[in-house]
């Protein structure tokens, strides 16, 4: 019995699955925040290059991979599928378990998957430097590693609580040769108008992309990238599941149950929307395919389904998505990368057809699934892709207790080698369980734009 399951170089994916082609439900348009009328591709341009605006607004099902793409893209894919024969003779479970194992690029997640070809467009169409923002400090890292090798500067706004909380992250951004900035900053108008209401502020994921997209917007030579959320982005990681639909048929299996985490929603996107397209098409109806969130930032389970904006000023287009209100500020839970506020309309927009589900869980026992996972499989995974372990291995209970031989498939979407300090304040029994903030929800969801 394989314990990896290993596809050849040859066979990365030549194409990207778009979702848009087979939605049942046509995704709303995004609405531009000056003219209060959907976005036109003059309205994005500022900011992003024309090709990844085509792709964000395309609904052809295939978009072509440049060559120059998967050269890059061999230096850690295909990723391996790993069936997980220990957690599974662990847990006495009759369920399969398989995960798709991302934590082998060189930044450590799913990240690079996007951030080498949203590089790869920008020096194609003449621009020097990108700007960004970074929770967690996984997609900082990821585009520091990706503009490097295409010989673009780079300047990332890391969330101030991981910026303290992980180091470690930065110094790997310096050896990629990018900047990395404790944001709130003084350099942007929106980052000193956050430090005056707050100077001890945590910082959130939408405070640093207002002030990237900021500097973007101010600056002719540079643009914006966003490592989750966008069409695009959830659009390049479907190299994940495409992957994964090969290396399933190599062993005569199909997922009955597709997990994984979600903070913006761009690797369990790229993770299941392959297989989403089949249930989408009829032909496999009966895949469950259940996202999974922190109970600090529950956006698909306890949001809104209305437009808002992508970051806390407002300075962003509004689209439509599950939203806890655009100025939420998530506790400082440490799945960082779990902190957004809002999540990509496309996971939305199927979540809210029936065709997924999410579910939410808190961080002890998040930690408690990461370290059955690591003691069996070996893998020390980081906090993020934890909360998929966590909802899998209460599925495989279940499958026990039921006595079910199903077939679960997670994606597996980082390592946790900088998240080391998370891990310890769960040894020291230091983690907190946040409450679900309804009266923080509420006032939030009260700031929604009026469309
Ligand atoms: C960034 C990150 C996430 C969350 O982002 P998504 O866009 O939802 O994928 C999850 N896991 C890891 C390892 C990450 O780095």
């Amino acid at each position: 019995m394989k314990t990896k399951i290993i596809l050849e170089e040859e066979e990365i994916p030549k194409e990207w699955y778009n979702i848009q082609a087979d939605l049942h439900t046509p995704l709303d348009p995004v609405i531009s925040s000056a003219t209060m009328k959907p976005a036109t591709p003059d309205d994005l341009k500022a900011i992003f290059p024309m090709e990844l605006i085509k792709q964000e607004m395309s609904r052809e099902r295939w978009i072509p991979i440049p060559e120059e793409v998967r050269d890059i893209y061999r230096l850690w894919r295909p990723t391996p599928l790993y069936r997980a024969h220990r957690l599974e003779e662990y847990l006495k479970t009759p369920a399969k378990i398989y995960y798709k194992w991302e934590g082998v690029s060189p930044p450590g997640s799913h990240k690079p998957n996007t951030a080498v070809p949203q590089a790869y467009y920008n020096k194609k169409e003449g621009i020097e430097r990108i700007s960004t923002e970074t929770g967690a400090g996984q997609w900082g890292s990821a585009l520091a590693f990706g503009t490097r090798l295409f010989d673009l500067d780079c300047t990332v706004y890391m969330v101030r609580a991981s910026y303290e909380q992980k180091p470690y992250r930065k110094s790997i951004m310096q050896a990629w040769g990018a900047e990395c900035l404790s944001s709130p900053t003084e350099r942007t108008n929106s980052g000193r108008a956050v430090l005056k209401k707050d100077p001890k502020t945590t910082g959130s994921l939408g405070i640093s992309i207002s002030e990237a997209v900021e500097d973007a917007a101010t600056h002719d030579n540079t643009n914006y990238a966003l490592g989750s959320v966008l069409n695009h982005v959830c659009m390049h990681q479907t190299v994940v599941g495409l992957e994964a639909e090969k290396q399933f048929e190599l062993v005569d299996d199909y997922p009955d149950v597709i997990f994984g985490c979600v903070g913006g929603g761009s690797n369990f996107s790229g993770a299941c929307f392959p297989f989403a397209g089949d249930k989408l098409r009829g032909e496999k109806p009966d895949v469950r395919i259940i996202s999974c969130e922190p109970m600090a930032c529950p956006t698909l389970t306890k949001g809104l389904y209305a437009y808002d904006f992508g970051d806390q000023a407002g300075l962003t287009p509004m689209m439509k998505m599950f939203t806890l209100g655009h100025d939420f500020v998530p506790a400082p839970i440490h799945a960082g990368g779990l902190r957004y506020h809002g999540d990509a309309p496309t996971l939305c927009n199927l979540t809210h057809d029936g065709v997924m589900d999410a579910v939410a869980y808190h961080q002890n026992e998040v930690f408690d699934a990461a370290i059955t996972f690591s003691k069996t499989e070996g893998i020390v995974v980081a906090p993020e892709a934890a909360h998929a372990i966590k909802a899998t291995i209460d599925e495989a209970l279940r499958c026990k207790k039921e006595g079910k031989e199903e077939t679960i498939f997670f994606n597996n979407s980082g390592h946790g080698n900088f998240d080391l300090s998370a891990y310890d304040a769960y040894f020291d029994g230091k983690l907190v369980d946040y409450e679900y903030p309804a009266e923080l929800v509420k006032q939030s969801l009260a700031g929604l734009p009026k469309i």
